[in-house]
């Protein structure tokens, strides 16, 4: 029979914990101690090794590992944290797998290096909003080495040590083709983000109209939008939208350059969709076209969200070219009344053709427009991090190993003019204070000031590859530190999303 419903953690006593540490000779983590199926599962530490220790009256399947015999009969099993007992133990306790969250207020935590979780689980605690705990691009596997299973794996791990019962979600970010799809399907994603953004021709957005009229039967995708240029003008030509009291207008102008800029996009996001779906009816769907040049107006959020709904796309997230700069792991850069004002006819928008989320992409340090997205999409709103798990590591290491911390900060001085092509930074590096006349116990400021975020933010690819080792290893040394990190900084973050 298949086991479904949460298991009870076993009060924090000191005997349950001490007692496996005692059996195992062990450092356990009291919040991983858990009992179901008629065992007890824990997380231990050899060294600085993670082990998977069960407690099992009669064996369980998938786990194997160094087992002896209690004298009430038990066997204690002594396990690796490997890909297979990730698999085995996700068989026997269903709340590690990830799910899906629906539109409750998220938030994605991507985790470069596969040991952060921890900390956003202890930010996550209490406030309400549901963690995406594995979320990383095509783009950063190949940057960081990892596969999509190694990233659910470690977040898993996370999960499980820190005891967190009340589920998870897997982001598949920035999906481009059609095959990384199969792959993170096979890997137990649950929330897909799939992003067209090579598809979306920018140029539409100045071009001379006469130009873009000329290109329509060309450079549209008729067929593959299931229309003819007589029906878009019959659903949209010269009509007004009243969308709660936000009047969404097409005259002609506006029309053609929302299907010449978004019309290709429109075509390649419902193409994988149909992949998707052919492939698992457990998912969500986000779509994103936030790394594309030009700003989305409300028209063409409109435009591109309700041809998606025509043609049969389901979502539970979208994600907008907002107005202002989304640099990385730095504030917002905009008129935040601007901002505002685009932003409320976003919500409305998608309440009216959804209801969906709105979804901050590289939402990393927006802390001032934070209020405003939890005001105007009443909560229904994703918020993405990624790379500042990654800083947050980094000011951990500027402070307990700051040899190691100026070899990074080295290397991503040296690195940022070719690593920040494929990022939107402004950072320079003649605003970085000079190394040689920072003091060790002063690092740690490289953390805080803008110029320096962005260099050691868009360079973690190249950090990894020259430190990777010494960058973990350090982090295994200190990982209360670094929880305790990552728990005040996503703590400002999800603090103005709390319930
Ligand atoms: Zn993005």
């Amino acid at each position: 029979m298949e086991f479904n419903s949460t298991p009870d953690p076993i009060p924090q006593s000191e005997q349950t914990t001490s007692g496996l540490a005692t059996l195992t000779g062990m450092h356990v983590y009291p919040q991983s101690v858990i009992s179901a199926r008629d065992a007890i599962f824990a997380l231990g530490r050899e060294g600085l090794d993670k082990r998977l220790i069960v407690l099992s009256a009669r064996p369980l399947p998938g786990i194997q590992g160094v087992a002896r015999t209690l004298k009430d009969g038990r066997a204690l099993t002594v396990a690796p944290t490997d890909a297979t007992h990730a698999a085995s133990l996700r068989a026997l306790l269903p709340h590690l797998r990830p799910r899906r969250l629906g539109l409750q207020t998220s938030a994605g935590m991507g985790d470069r290096l596969g040991v952060a979780t921890p900390g956003h689980a202890r930010a996550a605690r209490g406030t309400g909003v549901a963690p995406i705990f594995a979320q990383q691009s095509m783009r950063e596997n190949a940057r960081t080495g990892r596969t999509p299973q190694q990233v659910i794996d470690d977040a898993m791990w996370g999960v499980f040590q820190e005891g967190w019962l009340e589920g998870y979600g897997a982001d598949a970010d920035h999906l481009k083709r059609p095959e990384d799809i199969d792959l993170c399907v096979a890997a137990g994603y649950t929330f897909f983000t799939i992003d067209p953004g090579d598809y979306v021709n920018n140029a539409a957005h100045a071009a001379p109209m006469q130009d873009l009229v000329a290109g329509l039967d060309e450079s549209v995708p008729w067929a593959d939008l299931d229309l003819t240029k007589e029906q878009l003008y019959d659903r949209y030509l010269n009509k007004t939208f009243d969308v709660e009291g936000y009047k969404i207008a097409f005259p002609p102008e506006v029309l053609v350059r929302a299907v010449m800029k978004y019309g290709r996009a429109i075509a390649h996001t419902a193409r994988m969709y149909r992949r998707l779906a052919s492939l698992t009816d457990d998912f969500e769907l986000e779509v994103s076209v936030d790394e594309t040049e030009t700003v989305t107006s409300p028209e063409e959020h409109f435009f591109f969200a309700r041809e998606l709904k025509r043609l049969g796309v389901q979502w539970v997230s979208l994600a907008p070219r907002y107005v202002g700069e989304f640099e990385k792991g730095v504030d917002y850069i905009g008129d935040l009344a601007a901002f505002e004002d685009s932003l409320a006819r976003h919500a409305a928008i998608a309440r009216h053709l959804g209801p969906y989320k709105l979804s901050i992409h590289s939402g990393s340090d927006k802390f001032s427009i934070y209020p405003a997205f939890a005001r105007q999409t009443r909560g229904v709103v994703h918020l993405k991090t990624a790379g500042t798990s990654y800083l947050e590591a980094l000011r951990v290491i500027a402070r307990v190993n700051p040899a190691l911390f100026r070899e990074i900060l080295a290397l991503a001085i040296e690195r940022y003019p070719i690593d920040r092509a494929t990022y939107h930074v402004s950072g320079e590096l003649r605003n970085l204070p000079d190394p040689a006349a920072t003091p060790d116990q002063a690092l740690g400021a490289y953390l805080d000031q803008f110029d320096a975020r962005e260099v050691l933010h868009v360079t973690y690819g190249s950090a990894l590859d020259a430190y990777g080792d010494d960058i973990i290893q350090t982090l295994r040394e200190h990982e209360e530190a670094y929880y305790d990190a990552l728990e005040i900084h996503f703590r400002k973050h999800l603090q103005p999303f709390a319930r």
